[in-house]
Protein backbone atom coordinates (compact mmCIF):
# COMPACT_ATOMS: atom_id res chain seq x y z
CA UNK A 1 0.00 0.00 0.00
CA UNK A 2 1.11 3.68 -0.82
CA UNK A 3 1.87 6.01 1.78
CA UNK A 4 -0.77 8.24 -0.36
CA UNK A 5 -1.97 11.33 1.85
CA UNK A 6 -5.56 11.03 2.92
CA UNK A 7 -7.54 13.84 4.05
CA UNK A 8 -8.80 13.28 7.71
CA UNK A 9 -12.79 12.92 7.20
CA UNK A 10 -11.58 10.57 4.44
CA UNK A 11 -9.46 8.46 6.93
CA UNK A 12 -12.91 8.46 9.36
CA UNK A 13 -14.92 7.35 6.62
CA UNK A 14 -12.72 4.55 5.69
CA UNK A 15 -13.64 2.42 9.11
CA UNK A 16 -14.72 0.52 10.28
CA UNK A 17 -15.16 -1.92 7.14
CA UNK A 18 -15.74 -5.74 7.69
CA UNK A 19 -12.95 -8.04 6.30
CA UNK A 20 -10.66 -4.97 6.50
CA UNK A 21 -6.97 -5.36 7.53
CA UNK A 22 -6.02 -3.95 10.91
CA UNK A 23 -5.64 -0.55 9.20
CA UNK A 24 -9.20 -0.29 8.43
CA UNK A 25 -8.62 -1.47 4.86
CA UNK A 26 -10.64 -2.91 3.17
CA UNK A 27 -9.59 -5.90 0.39
CA UNK A 28 -9.88 -5.60 -3.08
CA UNK A 29 -12.82 -6.94 -3.96
CA UNK A 30 -14.89 -4.98 -2.04
CA UNK A 31 -13.44 -1.78 -3.64
CA UNK A 32 -14.55 -3.72 -6.47
CA UNK A 33 -18.15 -3.98 -5.30
CA UNK A 34 -18.08 -0.57 -3.95
CA UNK A 35 -17.26 1.02 -7.43
CA UNK A 36 -20.18 -1.10 -9.72
CA UNK A 37 -22.60 1.08 -11.27
CA UNK A 38 -25.22 -1.72 -11.35
CA UNK A 39 -26.98 0.01 -8.03
CA UNK A 40 -26.79 3.62 -9.46
CA UNK A 41 -28.68 2.65 -12.52
CA UNK A 42 -31.20 1.46 -10.32
CA UNK A 43 -31.46 4.39 -8.45
CA UNK A 44 -31.53 6.56 -11.67
CA UNK A 45 -34.58 4.43 -12.94
CA UNK A 46 -36.07 5.02 -10.03
CA UNK A 47 -35.96 8.75 -9.56
CA UNK A 48 -36.94 9.00 -13.35
CA UNK A 49 -40.25 6.93 -12.58
CA UNK A 50 -41.14 9.14 -9.70
CA UNK A 51 -40.47 12.26 -12.59
CA UNK A 52 -43.52 10.90 -13.96
CA UNK A 53 -46.12 12.64 -12.10
CA UNK A 54 -43.96 16.43 -12.06
CA UNK A 55 -43.82 15.66 -15.55
CA UNK A 56 -47.08 15.06 -16.45
CA UNK A 57 -48.35 18.05 -13.66
CA UNK A 58 -46.41 20.38 -16.40
CA UNK A 59 -42.91 20.88 -14.61
CA UNK A 60 -40.36 20.20 -16.89
CA UNK A 61 -38.23 22.56 -15.64
CA UNK A 62 -37.58 20.13 -12.55
CA UNK A 63 -37.34 16.95 -14.73
CA UNK A 64 -34.94 17.82 -16.98
CA UNK A 65 -33.07 19.25 -14.33
CA UNK A 66 -33.48 16.15 -12.40
CA UNK A 67 -32.49 13.63 -15.50
CA UNK A 68 -29.03 16.62 -15.85
CA UNK A 69 -28.48 15.82 -12.56
CA UNK A 70 -28.65 12.43 -12.73
CA UNK A 71 -26.85 12.11 -16.33
CA UNK A 72 -23.54 13.57 -14.86
CA UNK A 73 -23.93 11.39 -11.63
CA UNK A 74 -23.77 8.56 -13.72
CA UNK A 75 -21.56 9.43 -16.58
CA UNK A 76 -18.97 9.75 -13.81
CA UNK A 77 -19.81 6.59 -11.94
CA UNK A 78 -19.35 4.75 -15.44
CA UNK A 79 -15.85 7.03 -15.80
CA UNK A 80 -14.60 6.01 -12.18
CA UNK A 81 -16.28 1.92 -12.60
CA UNK A 82 -14.26 1.67 -16.04
CA UNK A 83 -10.94 3.35 -14.77
CA UNK A 84 -11.16 1.05 -11.53
CA UNK A 85 -11.23 -1.99 -13.81
CA UNK A 86 -8.34 -1.22 -15.66
CA UNK A 87 -6.28 0.26 -13.05
CA UNK A 88 -2.87 -1.16 -13.30
CA UNK A 89 -1.73 -4.03 -11.32
CA UNK A 90 0.86 -2.74 -9.17
CA UNK A 91 -1.51 0.17 -8.32
CA UNK A 92 -1.74 1.58 -4.95
CA UNK A 93 -5.23 0.96 -2.99
CA UNK A 94 -5.44 4.35 -1.25
CA UNK A 95 -6.43 6.76 -3.84
CA UNK A 96 -9.02 4.31 -4.88
CA UNK A 97 -10.58 4.16 -1.58
CA UNK A 98 -10.48 8.14 -1.13
CA UNK A 99 -11.82 8.36 -4.95
CA UNK A 100 -14.53 6.13 -3.98
CA UNK A 101 -15.56 8.01 -0.77
CA UNK A 102 -15.70 11.41 -3.12
CA UNK A 103 -17.63 10.02 -5.91
CA UNK A 104 -20.11 8.62 -3.21
CA UNK A 105 -20.47 12.07 -1.46
CA UNK A 106 -21.46 13.13 -4.58
CA UNK A 107 -23.87 10.91 -5.27
CA UNK A 108 -25.28 11.08 -2.50
CA UNK A 109 -25.44 14.94 -2.91
CA UNK A 110 -26.82 14.18 -6.48
CA UNK A 111 -29.95 11.84 -5.18
CA UNK A 112 -30.46 14.58 -2.41
CA UNK A 113 -31.07 17.46 -4.82
CA UNK A 114 -32.88 15.33 -7.38
CA UNK A 115 -35.60 14.07 -4.71
CA UNK A 116 -35.69 17.98 -3.09
CA UNK A 117 -36.18 19.51 -6.38
CA UNK A 118 -39.11 16.71 -7.64
CA UNK A 119 -40.57 17.50 -3.82
CA UNK A 120 -40.67 20.61 -3.80
CA UNK A 121 -43.77 22.47 -5.42
CA UNK A 122 -44.88 18.92 -6.21
CA UNK A 123 -48.57 17.22 -5.84
CA UNK A 124 -49.23 15.52 -2.05
CA UNK A 125 -49.12 12.49 -4.26
CA UNK A 126 -46.15 12.99 -6.11
CA UNK A 127 -44.15 14.11 -3.18
CA UNK A 128 -45.15 10.44 -1.43
CA UNK A 129 -43.75 8.94 -4.47
CA UNK A 130 -40.70 10.75 -4.46
CA UNK A 131 -40.44 10.61 -0.51
CA UNK A 132 -40.65 6.29 -1.85
CA UNK A 133 -38.00 6.68 -3.86
CA UNK A 134 -35.85 8.15 -1.76
CA UNK A 135 -36.73 5.40 0.66
CA UNK A 136 -35.96 3.12 -1.45
CA UNK A 137 -32.37 4.21 -2.39
CA UNK A 138 -31.40 4.84 1.45
CA UNK A 139 -32.68 1.17 1.75
CA UNK A 140 -31.04 -0.06 -0.99
CA UNK A 141 -27.28 1.58 0.11
CA UNK A 142 -28.15 0.81 3.83
CA UNK A 143 -28.28 -3.15 2.74
CA UNK A 144 -24.38 -2.74 1.30
CA UNK A 145 -23.19 -0.50 3.67
CA UNK A 146 -21.04 -2.91 5.67
CA UNK A 147 -18.68 -2.57 3.27
CA UNK A 148 -18.49 1.19 4.14
CA UNK A 149 -20.34 1.75 6.70
CA UNK A 150 -19.32 5.66 7.63
CA UNK A 151 -19.28 6.60 3.95
CA UNK A 152 -23.02 5.00 3.69
CA UNK A 153 -23.79 6.30 6.38
CA UNK A 154 -22.58 10.04 5.37
CA UNK A 155 -24.78 9.43 2.05
CA UNK A 156 -27.96 8.69 3.58
CA UNK A 157 -27.24 11.45 5.84
CA UNK A 158 -26.49 13.98 3.08
CA UNK A 159 -29.62 12.66 1.29
CA UNK A 160 -32.28 12.85 4.19
CA UNK A 161 -30.81 16.31 5.24
CA UNK A 162 -31.21 18.04 1.66
CA UNK A 163 -34.83 16.68 1.23
CA UNK A 164 -35.95 17.76 4.83
CA UNK A 165 -34.26 20.80 3.67
CA UNK A 166 -36.70 20.97 1.28
CA UNK A 167 -39.72 19.87 2.72
CA UNK A 168 -38.88 22.45 5.96
CA UNK A 169 -38.56 25.43 2.99
CA UNK A 170 -42.23 24.16 2.37
CA UNK A 171 -43.28 24.44 5.70
CA UNK A 172 -43.25 20.72 6.65
CA UNK A 173 -42.22 20.91 10.18
CA UNK A 174 -43.83 17.67 10.51
CA UNK A 175 -40.89 15.90 8.36
CA UNK A 176 -38.31 16.92 10.98
CA UNK A 177 -39.16 14.04 13.78
CA UNK A 178 -40.45 11.84 11.29
CA UNK A 179 -36.72 12.00 9.39
CA UNK A 180 -34.82 11.45 12.43
CA UNK A 181 -36.96 9.11 13.20
CA UNK A 182 -36.40 7.07 10.30
CA UNK A 183 -32.28 7.57 10.27
CA UNK A 184 -32.50 6.32 14.12
CA UNK A 185 -34.36 3.30 12.13
CA UNK A 186 -31.75 2.86 9.29
CA UNK A 187 -28.69 3.26 11.58
CA UNK A 188 -30.01 0.46 13.44
CA UNK A 189 -30.64 -1.33 10.78
CA UNK A 190 -26.62 -1.07 9.67
CA UNK A 191 -25.30 -1.86 13.20
CA UNK A 192 -27.69 -5.22 12.91
CA UNK A 193 -26.26 -5.84 9.73
CA UNK A 194 -22.44 -4.85 10.49
CA UNK A 195 -22.78 -7.62 12.95
CA UNK A 196 -24.26 -10.25 10.64
CA UNK A 197 -21.53 -9.39 8.38
CA UNK A 198 -18.63 -9.52 10.86
CA UNK A 199 -19.97 -12.37 12.77
CA UNK A 200 -19.93 -14.52 9.39
CA UNK A 201 -16.64 -12.96 8.26
CA UNK A 202 -15.07 -14.02 11.46
CA UNK A 203 -16.84 -17.47 10.94
CA UNK A 204 -15.24 -17.61 7.26
CA UNK A 205 -11.48 -16.63 9.06
CA UNK A 206 -11.89 -19.48 12.28
CA UNK A 207 -13.13 -21.99 9.05
CA UNK A 208 -10.47 -20.93 6.70
CA UNK A 209 -7.88 -21.48 10.07
CA UNK A 210 -9.27 -24.66 11.12
CA UNK A 211 -8.48 -25.79 7.43
CA UNK A 212 -5.39 -24.80 7.25
CA UNK A 213 -4.68 -26.35 10.88
CA UNK A 214 -6.25 -29.68 9.21
CA UNK A 215 -4.20 -29.38 6.10
CA UNK A 216 -1.07 -29.69 8.31
CA UNK A 217 -2.32 -32.10 10.43
CA UNK A 218 -2.91 -34.16 7.37
CA UNK A 219 0.49 -33.60 5.95
CA UNK A 220 2.41 -34.35 9.26
CA UNK A 221 0.57 -38.07 9.54
CA UNK A 222 1.22 -38.52 5.60
CA UNK A 223 4.92 -37.94 6.67
CA UNK A 224 4.72 -39.83 10.32
CA UNK A 225 3.19 -42.99 8.08
CA UNK A 226 5.72 -42.36 5.07
CA UNK A 227 8.53 -42.56 7.92
CA UNK A 228 6.62 -45.83 9.31
CA UNK A 229 6.58 -47.20 6.04
CA UNK A 230 10.39 -46.46 5.41
CA UNK A 231 10.68 -47.81 9.36
CA UNK A 232 8.71 -51.05 8.42
CA UNK A 233 10.56 -52.01 5.30
CA UNK A 234 14.01 -51.28 5.40
CA UNK A 235 16.77 -53.10 7.42
CA UNK A 236 18.36 -50.26 10.09
CA UNK A 237 21.98 -51.56 9.69
CA UNK A 238 22.76 -51.06 5.98
CA UNK A 239 19.38 -49.31 4.94
CA UNK A 240 18.70 -52.44 2.23
CA UNK A 241 14.70 -53.33 2.11
CA UNK A 242 14.47 -55.74 5.15
CA UNK A 243 13.42 -59.47 5.09
CA UNK A 244 9.72 -58.37 5.32
CA UNK A 245 9.76 -55.93 2.33
CA UNK A 246 12.10 -58.65 0.42
CA UNK A 247 8.92 -61.48 1.35
CA UNK A 248 6.37 -58.75 -0.08
CA UNK A 249 8.54 -58.29 -3.54
CA UNK A 250 9.41 -62.40 -3.95
CA UNK A 251 5.22 -62.56 -4.11
CA UNK A 252 4.93 -59.87 -5.96
CA UNK A 253 8.39 -60.85 -8.80
CA UNK A 254 6.59 -64.99 -8.71
CA UNK A 255 2.80 -63.42 -9.03
CA UNK A 256 4.36 -61.34 -12.16
CA UNK A 257 6.22 -64.54 -13.45
CA UNK A 258 3.64 -66.46 -13.02
CA UNK A 259 1.38 -64.48 -15.27
CA UNK A 260 3.93 -63.60 -18.13
CA UNK A 261 5.47 -66.73 -17.99
CA UNK A 262 8.64 -64.93 -17.95
CA UNK A 263 12.15 -66.39 -15.98
CA UNK A 264 12.94 -65.10 -12.31
CA UNK A 265 16.33 -65.89 -11.07
CA UNK A 266 16.98 -65.80 -7.15
CA UNK A 267 20.40 -64.97 -5.54
CA UNK A 268 21.19 -65.96 -1.74
CA UNK A 269 24.52 -64.30 -0.83
CA UNK A 270 26.30 -65.08 2.39
CA UNK A 271 29.83 -64.05 3.44
CA UNK A 272 32.20 -66.32 4.02
CA UNK A 273 33.63 -66.88 7.75
CA UNK A 274 31.80 -63.40 9.16
CA UNK A 275 32.32 -64.79 12.43
CA UNK A 276 35.97 -64.44 12.07
CA UNK A 277 35.56 -61.57 10.74
CA UNK A 278 34.08 -60.01 13.93
CA UNK A 279 36.21 -61.94 16.47
CA UNK A 280 39.00 -60.43 14.56
CA UNK A 281 37.92 -56.78 14.17
CA UNK A 282 35.05 -56.51 16.60
CA UNK A 283 31.55 -56.47 15.75
CA UNK A 284 31.59 -52.54 15.23
CA UNK A 285 33.50 -52.98 12.24
CA UNK A 286 31.64 -56.28 11.18
CA UNK A 287 28.90 -53.86 11.55
CA UNK A 288 30.67 -50.94 9.07
CA UNK A 289 31.71 -54.42 6.88
CA UNK A 290 27.88 -55.22 7.00
CA UNK A 291 27.53 -51.80 5.65
CA UNK A 292 29.63 -51.70 2.92
CA UNK A 293 28.63 -55.22 1.27
CA UNK A 294 25.01 -53.64 1.10
CA UNK A 295 26.72 -50.55 -0.63
CA UNK A 296 28.55 -52.88 -2.84
CA UNK A 297 24.90 -54.87 -4.14
CA UNK A 298 23.48 -51.79 -4.52
CA UNK A 299 25.81 -50.30 -6.74
CA UNK A 300 26.04 -53.85 -8.56
CA UNK A 301 22.23 -53.72 -9.42
CA UNK A 302 22.18 -49.95 -9.88
CA UNK A 303 21.79 -50.72 -13.75
CA UNK A 304 19.58 -53.49 -13.06
CA UNK A 305 15.71 -54.11 -12.63
CA UNK A 306 16.49 -55.10 -8.75
CA UNK A 307 17.69 -54.28 -5.16
CA UNK A 308 18.85 -56.20 -3.10
CA UNK A 309 17.65 -56.85 0.21
CA UNK A 310 19.26 -57.94 4.26
CA UNK A 311 17.84 -61.14 3.88
CA UNK A 312 19.51 -61.84 7.69
CA UNK A 313 22.42 -61.62 9.61
CA UNK A 314 25.36 -61.67 7.13
CA UNK A 315 23.27 -62.67 4.11
CA UNK A 316 21.32 -60.61 1.48
CA UNK A 317 19.52 -61.92 -1.51
CA UNK A 318 18.32 -60.33 -4.59
CA UNK A 319 15.64 -61.37 -6.98
CA UNK A 320 16.04 -60.71 -10.74
CA UNK A 321 12.85 -60.93 -12.99
CA UNK A 322 13.47 -61.98 -16.74
CA UNK A 323 16.96 -63.47 -15.46
CA UNK A 324 17.26 -67.24 -16.76
CA UNK A 325 19.99 -69.38 -14.97
CA UNK A 326 22.95 -68.98 -17.23
CA UNK A 327 22.51 -64.95 -16.71
CA UNK A 328 21.89 -65.24 -12.87
CA UNK A 329 25.27 -67.58 -12.88
CA UNK A 330 27.21 -64.78 -14.93
CA UNK A 331 25.75 -61.74 -12.25
CA UNK A 332 26.54 -64.13 -8.99
CA UNK A 333 30.06 -65.10 -10.75
CA UNK A 334 30.92 -60.74 -11.75
CA UNK A 335 29.57 -60.48 -7.86
CA UNK A 336 31.76 -62.34 -6.26
CA UNK A 337 35.07 -60.50 -8.73
CA UNK A 338 34.12 -57.57 -7.87
CA UNK A 339 33.46 -58.47 -3.72
CA UNK A 340 37.21 -59.58 -3.70
CA UNK A 341 38.35 -56.20 -4.87
CA UNK A 342 36.58 -54.36 -1.71
CA UNK A 343 39.14 -52.53 0.29
CA UNK A 344 37.97 -52.98 3.69
CA UNK A 345 41.06 -51.28 5.22
CA UNK A 346 39.48 -48.32 6.10
CA UNK A 347 37.19 -50.76 8.07
CA UNK A 348 39.79 -52.54 10.13
CA UNK A 349 43.58 -51.93 9.20
CA UNK A 350 44.60 -55.64 8.97
CA UNK A 351 41.27 -56.85 7.34
CA UNK A 352 41.90 -58.93 4.17
CA UNK A 353 39.12 -58.99 1.38
CA UNK A 354 36.18 -60.98 1.86
CA UNK A 355 35.00 -63.50 -0.23
CA UNK A 356 31.26 -64.60 -0.98
CA UNK A 357 29.37 -67.86 -1.42
CA UNK A 358 26.17 -67.21 -3.63
CA UNK A 359 22.86 -69.93 -4.04
CA UNK A 360 20.88 -69.39 -7.58
CA UNK A 361 17.86 -70.83 -7.94
CA UNK A 362 15.54 -69.69 -11.08
CA UNK A 363 11.57 -70.14 -10.73
CA UNK A 364 9.81 -72.06 -13.52
CA UNK A 365 5.93 -70.88 -14.01
CA UNK A 366 3.77 -71.80 -11.07
CA UNK A 367 6.90 -72.90 -8.37
CA UNK A 368 6.09 -71.69 -5.29
CA UNK A 369 8.15 -68.72 -3.17
CA UNK A 370 9.20 -71.65 -0.66
CA UNK A 371 10.05 -73.94 -3.15
CA UNK A 372 12.26 -71.39 -4.61
CA UNK A 373 13.71 -69.80 -1.52
CA UNK A 374 14.54 -73.31 -0.46
CA UNK A 375 16.41 -74.30 -3.69
CA UNK A 376 18.58 -71.05 -3.22
CA UNK A 377 19.29 -71.98 0.09
CA UNK A 378 20.42 -75.24 -0.68
CA UNK A 379 22.75 -74.04 -3.88
CA UNK A 380 24.06 -71.60 -1.03
CA UNK A 381 24.76 -75.11 1.25
CA UNK A 382 26.36 -76.82 -1.84
CA UNK A 383 28.82 -73.88 -2.60
CA UNK A 384 29.74 -73.65 1.10
CA UNK A 385 30.18 -77.07 0.93
CA UNK A 386 32.13 -76.63 -2.12
CA UNK A 387 34.97 -74.27 -0.17
CA UNK A 388 33.59 -71.20 -0.54
CA UNK A 389 34.02 -68.27 -2.31
CA UNK A 390 31.94 -69.91 -5.84
CA UNK A 391 28.34 -69.98 -6.80
CA UNK A 392 25.95 -72.91 -7.13
CA UNK A 393 22.71 -73.23 -8.91
CA UNK A 394 21.02 -76.21 -7.52
CA UNK A 395 20.09 -78.06 -10.79
CA UNK A 396 23.42 -77.20 -12.31
CA UNK A 397 25.12 -79.73 -13.00
CA UNK A 398 28.72 -78.74 -12.94
CA UNK A 399 30.13 -76.05 -10.54
CA UNK A 400 30.84 -72.79 -11.69
CA UNK A 401 33.61 -70.78 -10.21
CA UNK A 402 36.54 -71.01 -8.08
CA UNK A 403 36.75 -72.40 -4.68
CA UNK A 404 38.40 -70.52 -2.17
P1 LIG B 1 30.14 -69.26 6.82
O1 LIG B 1 31.25 -69.02 5.92
O2 LIG B 1 29.84 -70.73 6.99
O3 LIG B 1 28.92 -68.51 6.47
O4 LIG B 1 30.62 -68.78 8.24
P2 LIG B 1 30.15 -67.51 9.01
O5 LIG B 1 31.07 -67.27 10.13
O6 LIG B 1 29.99 -66.40 8.06
O7 LIG B 1 28.72 -67.93 9.47
P3 LIG B 1 28.12 -68.11 10.91
O8 LIG B 1 26.66 -68.42 10.68
O9 LIG B 1 28.90 -69.10 11.69
O10 LIG B 1 28.25 -66.73 11.59
C1 LIG B 1 27.59 -65.59 11.15
C2 LIG B 1 28.11 -64.44 11.91
O11 LIG B 1 27.52 -63.24 11.46
C3 LIG B 1 27.83 -64.55 13.39
C4 LIG B 1 27.14 -63.28 13.76
O12 LIG B 1 27.69 -62.70 14.92
C5 LIG B 1 27.47 -62.39 12.60
N1 LIG B 1 26.45 -61.41 12.43
C6 LIG B 1 25.15 -61.60 12.10
N2 LIG B 1 24.50 -60.40 12.08
C7 LIG B 1 25.42 -59.46 12.41
C8 LIG B 1 25.38 -58.04 12.56
O13 LIG B 1 24.36 -57.41 12.39
N3 LIG B 1 26.52 -57.41 12.90
C9 LIG B 1 27.71 -58.08 13.10
N4 LIG B 1 28.79 -57.39 13.42
N5 LIG B 1 27.76 -59.41 12.99
C10 LIG B 1 26.64 -60.08 12.64
MG1 LIG C 1 25.10 -67.25 7.19
MG1 LIG D 1 28.62 -66.56 6.47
Amino acid sequence: MSEHATLPILKTLTIPMVGADDSGTPPWEQLRELYKIDPHLSAAAALMSASVLPYLAGDTGAVLAVAAILAVQLLMRFVADRRFRRRSADAAFKPWLDGFIIISIFSGIAWGASLAILYLGASPEAQVVVLAVGCGIVQSAAARAYMAPASTALVILIMIGIVNAAALSEGNWLMLPICLAYVAFQANYMRRLIGLEQSRFAAEQRTSTLLDRLAESNDKLRQANEQLMRHATTDGLTGLANRRSFDADLDTAMAEANRTGEPLSLLLIDIDHFKRFNDTHGHLAGDECLRRVGQFLVDECNHLPCHPARYGGEEFAIILPGAMRPEAEAFAMHLLEQASRLDLTEIAAQATPITLSIGIATARTHEHNRTLLDHADQGLYAAKQAGRNCVRSREMAAPIGTPA
